[in-house]
C-alpha cells in the first residue's frame, strides 16, 4: 500500500519510507493513499474476538503486502500485551482505560508498534538507526519504553530542564542502554525546534539514519484504530448508536478513531474534547482555523496550540467544514471544570479520572445530556491518576495509591546528559553516541 503526503506535492511513497522518514519531504504529513473497507464479516464477528485478533485483522488490512504475515501477528502481540478494559462508570458511560501499558499512558500503544515496524524496516541496515523525539512528559517514556534495548536502533529524547513532573522525569532518564536522555536548558517548544533541525541537516543525515518519533508518524497512528472496534464489539449487543468521546492534544488519537470509521465503523459521532487549548472546538464552532500559542492547564499532555494531526483530518473531510461538522462535536472545559468533574465522579461512582479522562468524560456526558436519541458514549481515558499525583492529591485533598509500576522508576537511577539550547551541541552528543 502506498501513502502519500497530506501536502500532495509529493508523490506516493511505500509504508518503508513513510515510516523512515516520518514527514514528508513536503513537510505534509503520510496518509495512507487508500483506506481499506473491512468486510461486513469482520464487524459481525467483533463481539467474540479478543483485542490481538482484532488489532491484527485492522494491521493486517494495511500492512499485509509490505509486511510478512508472522512478523505482523508477532508484533500485534508485542505492542498489545497489556489489557484495554472497557469499565462501565455509570448508565450509558464507559471508560475505554488505554493506561495500563508500561508507561501508563496510551502512548503506549502507539509507540510500542512503532518501534516494533521500525526495527523491522531497519533490520538489515549496516547503519544503526538514530531516532529523535521532542517530549513534554509522556510521549519521551512511551518511546523510550517501546525502543528500549531493540537491537540497531538509539532514541535520543529531548526534554526541557524542569518543566517535566518528577515521575515522568524518572520515566525518562532511567533506562540506559541505547536510550539517551537529553536534558535541554529551555522550553518544550525549544527540543521540538531542536529535533527538527536535526532531522533536516543534511550533514547528519549523510553521515547517519535519523528519524523522527513524534506523533506525526503513520505507524503511530495505524494502531490508535484498533481499540475503537474493540470497544464497538463489546458494546455492538446494545444496539445504540455509539459515540466517542476523545481527550484531545494533536488530534492523533481521535485521527485514529476516523481512521476506524473510514475503515467502516458505525461511530454515530466523535468528540472533540479539549481543555482551554480550544482550537479545533472553535473552528467548528467560527469555521475559523486559527492556531495559537499553548497555554498551560492541569491536563498538560492536551496543552497544544497548533494539532499537528489537524492536517490529516482536513485531508479525511476533504478541507470541509460541513463535513467535519457532521462527524465532530468540538466542546472545551476549564480547569475548575476539569477539577470538579474529577470529585464529582469519584464521590457518585468511585471512578478515579485523571485530569485528560475527565475531559473526555465531561464531552461524553455534554453529549448525551444535548442529544435527543439514545445513544452510548465511550470515553477514553488516556492516562493512570496518579501519573498526574500533586494535581490529583490537591483536587481530592487525600492521598492517591502509585502503581508499582511507576513506583518501580522513581528507586531507579537516572542517567542525564546535560544540554544548552544549542544545535551544535546537539549534533556533537548525536555523533558520539
Ligand atoms: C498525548 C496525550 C493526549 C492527547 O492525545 P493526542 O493524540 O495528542 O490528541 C491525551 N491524554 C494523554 C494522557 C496523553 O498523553
Amino acid at each position: 500500500m502506498l501513502y502519500s503526503s497530506t501536502s500532495r506535492q509529493t508523490t506516493h511513497v511505500p509504508l518503508e519510507r513513510a515510516v523512515l522518514k516520518g514527514l514528508a519531504d513536503d513537510g505534509g504529513l503520510y496518509m495512507p493513499a487508500s483506506i481499506p473497507v473491512l468486510p461486513a464479516s469482520f464487524f459481525e464477528r467483533l463481539p467474540q474476538q479478543s483485542l490481538q485478533e482484532i488489532a491484527y485483522a485492522v494491521a493486517s488490512a494495511f500492512l499485509r503486502e509490505d509486511v510478512p504475515d508472522q512478523v505482523l501477528k508477532r508484533m500485534v502481540a508485542e505492542t498489545l500485551n497489556f489489557e484495554i478494559p472497557l469499565v462501565k462508570v455509570e448508565k450509558d458511560i464507559y471508560s475505554l482505560e488505554l493506561f495500563h501499558g508500561p508507561t501508563m499512558a496510551f502512548k503506549d500503544v502507539g509507540a510500542r508498534f512503532m518501534s516494533r515496524l521500525m526495527a523491522y524496516f531497519n533490520r538489515d541496515k549496516d547503519k544503526e538507526l538514530k531516532v529523535i523525539v521532542a517530549t513534554s512528559g509522556d510521549t519521551g517514556s512511551a518511546v523510550a519504553a517501546g525502543f528500549h534495548q531493540v537491537p540497531g536502533i538509539q532514541v535520543f529524547i529531548l526534554y526541557p530542564k524542569g518543566k517535566v513532573s518528577p515521575l515522568q522525569q524518572k520515566q525518562l532518564t532511567t533506562w540506559g542502554d541505547n536510550i539517551t536522555a537529553i536534558e535541554v536548558e529551555g522550553t518544550f517548544d525549544d527540543c521540538q525546534r531542536l529535533a527538527k533541525q536535526a532531522l533536516a541537516d543534511q550533514e547528519l543525515n549523510r553521515r547517519h539514519l535519523l528519524t523522527s518519533a513524534n506523533s506525526i508518524n503513520i505507524a503511530r497512528l495505524i494502531p490508535q484504530s484498533f481499540y475503537y472496534f474493540y470497544a464497538y464489539g463489546q458494546l455492538q449487543r446494545q444496539g445504540k448508536p455509539l459515540v466517542f468521546s476523545v481527550p484531545s492534544g494533536n488530534f492523533g488519537n481521535l485521527t485514529g478513531g476516523l481512521l476506524a470509521a473510514a475503515m467502516g465503523l458505525p461511530v454515530h459521532r466523535f468528540v472533540a474534547a479539549t481543555n482551554a487549548n480550544d482550537v479545533v472546538p472553535q473552528y467548528l464552532a467560527t469555521g475559523i482555523y486559527a492556531p495559537k500559542p499553548s497555554v498551560q492547564t492541569i491536563s498538560n499532555a492536551m496543552d497544544v496550540g497548533s494539532p499537528s494531526n489537524y492536517a490529516r483530518m482536513e485531508a479525511l473531510f476533504g478541507g470541509e467544514l460541513e463535513q467535519f461538522r457532521r462527524r465532530i462535536t468540538g466542546y472545551t472545559f476549564t480547569d475548575e471544570e476539569t477539577r470538579k468533574i474529577i470529585r464529582q465522579v469519584y464521590q457518585r461512582h468511585g471512578y478515579l479520572l485523571d485530569p485528560h479522562g475527565a475531559v473526555a468524560y465531561s464531552g461524553a456526558g455534554k453529549f448525551l445530556s444535548q442529544t435527543k436519541e439514545p445513544a452510548t458514549a465511550v470515553f477514553l481515558e488516556t492516562a493512570h491518576p496518579a501519573k498526574f499525583k500533586e494535581v490529583m492529591e490537591d483536587t481530592l485533598g487525600e492521598a492517591i495509591a502509585i502503581p508499582a509500576r511507576l513506583q518501580r522508576f522513581a528507586e531507579k537511577q537516572e542517567r542525564i546528559v546535560p544540554m544548552q539550547n544549542s544545535f551544535q551541541e546537539l549534533k556533537v552528543i548525536l555523533s558520539e553516541a
